[in-house]
């Protein structure tokens, strides 16, 4: 399999997007016409460029509105052909993609379609190049894999040949079954897009909203599944069209392209237990059980009252490392790492961001394996100092330059390596595991990171909600695993003005925003909170008015108002949630309760989001 990306997935000039491309690892690339013309450079310095980078120019595209044409159009779509074969040739491409013809004056007919293809494959092997046929969902007379099939088929040159695109594919929802059937080797090109299920144009849809495999919702698995069975193990290319990739990080949208085909593939492999050649085989999704701990990154001045705010929340400080300025902070199945270090990894974290959360453990089956199974997945490692005696956590580069360690039964003894215990009786509030993490990153990225975790753990992603911020609309996706050892957020939002917006202002990057820890009793938990002087969320009385009609008993109501606690159901199971005012930066806790409950209380985030708002523009002195 010869995977390779169409320049048009990238943003910046041809010869930046092909150096991410070789960089990224891809063997091949597909040029497109635009980023040709626009490129400062002949066609040969494209040709040199790309040799002196290793990679290979699969195919040259798109060639639009050939199939079809009545005469004196016919001829000069003929003619036309001829100087992109000039152009393929100084390129040193051989494989023109052709997309069906929309024009309002184009002829429909398989038979006058193929007869077209045949002499064009004439013309071409005259040339040593071949001609690549695809259907455009929104093609005139052909819009489905099927009839192109059919044109190829009968025009029976060896130089004609079919692409398949899964876009156009899934789009119009065509039946995936006779793929299977197609011969392997006139199968010359296949595309690759994932798409969310969106209720538009295809044309819009396709411009504007494809992604990256395992970015969206459609049934790679599926269609892989049926291309394997044809034996096809030829050109595979991602073929994005998206606005946030073109406004993206070129080299990191390269990465994520390459590591969603990998992610792809393997998942195809261990489908269907065949092996793909020249594609590695990875170790499994990393099963996650838990948070192990949260590191925060923080200094003199934030630490003192950092604690005070965990000690009011029921933590105590359960121990100090033996040879760094770190504590660990317990309650429940909770661990919190405080680094007060003046230098090394977590120092310069707080130097970029101010205190933060700078890393976060998950406690996984085998860290090893996830080693390397992230390193397959082209994900970032990281190796900090370790100072005598100290287990090595392995790392990688997470969300806004943060780590993930992943630690297993044999690093669980960190905490008796590394730590020394403390004695702090300070009494528990029922606090008892992490419920979820929040993350907040900008728009653009949201992708990626979505991509990150669901490549490599096993977890499922749900839907993209949007939630009204007072500031603008925040997007937000959930991955996490199926018994909710591991439950993730991801919020973005395009306007400046929203929490999650604010809060990347303020920490200068991507991070964790809010941590939700459960409780087996909220009313209790909450009562413990006010004891221990923490300042929760207050929460506007019209909120509770509207509570009864959930049909909840008013004295019930009552507790929750008297308590700043949100409520939600779904049929009988049930869900409280709490929240500590947002500290300077916009971190804050939540405090949730669940009965059988698996959301996250999306119809009260706007409640939440307009309480915090109100909050933040008071002077911070409260
Ligand atoms: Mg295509
Ligand atoms: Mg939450």
């Amino acid at each position: 399999m010869l995977l390779s990306i169409a320049t048009v997935c990238l943003s910046g000039t041809l010869d930046e997007k092909l150096e991410a491309i070789a960089q990224a690892g891809f063997t091949g690339v597909e040029i497109f016409e635009n980023d040709l013309l626009t490129f400062d450079g002949s066609p040969a310095d494209v040709r040199r460029i790309v040799a002196d980078l290793g990679l290979k120019i699969v195919t040259f595209q798109p060639f639009r509105d050939f199939e079809g044409m009545p005469e004196p159009q016919r001829s000069r779509t003929f003619d036309r052909a001829e100087r992109k074969f000039d152009v393929m040739q100084e390129l040193g491409c051989d494989l023109l993609m052709i997309c069906s013809n929309v024009a309002p004056d184009s002829l429909g007919g398989i038979d006058r379609a193929a007869e077209d293809f045949r002499e064009l494959g004439g013309r071409a092997a005259a040339r040593g190049f071949r001609v690549a046929y695809e259907a455009l969902a929104w093609g005139r007379h052909v819009n489905d894999y099927r009839d192109a099939w059919e044109i190829v088929r009968r025009a029976d040159h060896p130089s004609v040949g079919l692409v398949l695109d899964t876009f156009h594919t899934f789009a119009r929802k065509t039946d995936l079954k006779p793929i299977r059937a197609i011969p392997k080797d006139r199968i010359f090109l296949v595309q690759v897009a994932d798409a969310p299920q969106l209720d538009m144009d295809y044309l819009s849809w396709s411009r504007h909203f494809r992604c990256l495999p395992g970015q969206g919702d459609f049934a790679l698995g599926d269609f892989m599944a049926s291309l394997q069975a044809t034996g096809f193990d030829g050109l595979l290319s991602l073929e994005i069209f998206n606005d946030r990739f073109r406004a993206g990080s070129t080299r990191a949208v390269a990465v994520d392209g390459h590591r969603s085909l990998l992610f792809m593939l393997d998942e195809l492999r261990q489908r269907t237990g065949q092996a793909i050649p020249e594609v590695p085989v990875l170790p499994g999704r990393v099963a996650c059980r838990g948070v192990e701990f949260v590191e925060f990154a923080v200094d003199d001045a934030f630490q003192p009252g950092f604690e005070t705010l965990l000690r009011g929340l029921g933590f105590r400080r359960s121990g100090v490392h033996r040879s760094k300025a770190v504590t660990r902070w317990s309650q429940g199945g909770i661990n919190f790492v405080l680094n007060a270090e003046k230098e090394g990894f977590a120092h310069s974290f707080a130097v970029a961001h101010g205190p933060s959360v700078c890393a976060m453990a998950l406690r996984v089956d085998d860290a090893d394996a996830a080693m390397t199974r992230a390193g397959a997945l082209l994900d970032q490692s990281y190796r900090g100092r370790i100072g005598p005696g100290e287990l090595e956590i392995p790392a990688l580069r997470g969300l806004g330059g943060s780590l993930l360690y992943f630690v297993d039964e044999k690093r669980a003894s960190l905490w008796e390596t590394d730590f020394a215990p403390a004695a702090d009786d300070a009494p528990p509030a029922g606090l008892t595991r992490i419920d979820h993490v929040q993350q907040s990153m900008q728009y653009e990225e949201m992708l990626t990171w979505l991509l990150f975790y669901a490549s490599l753990l096993d977890v499922h992603k749900s839907p993209v909600q949007d939630v009204l911020d007072p500031g603008g609309i925040v997007h937000s996706q959930v991955v996490q695993t199926a018994d909710g050892a591991l439950r993730l957020v991801l919020n973005a939002s395009q306007s400046q003005r929203t929490m999650s917006a604010r809060f990347l202002d303020g920490i200068l990057g991507s991070g964790v925003q809010h941590i939700a820890l459960a409780t087996d009793d909220i009313f209790a938990t909450v009562e413990r909170l006010k004891a221990g002087g923490v300042d929760l969320l207050p929460i506007p009385e019209n909120y509770y008015e509207d509570l009864e009609a959930k049909g909840l008993a008013l004295e019930e109501i009552e507790r929750m108002r008297g308590a700043n606690i949100l409520y939600d159901r779904d049929g009988s199971a049930e869900y409280w949630q709490v929240y500590t005012k947002s500290l300077a930066d916009g971190f804050f806790f939540e405090i949730v309760e669940r009965l059988d409950y698996q959301g996250f209380g999306a119809a009260n985030a706007p409640i939440r989001l307009a309480a915090q708002t109100r909050f933040a523009r008071k002077p911070q002195h409260l």
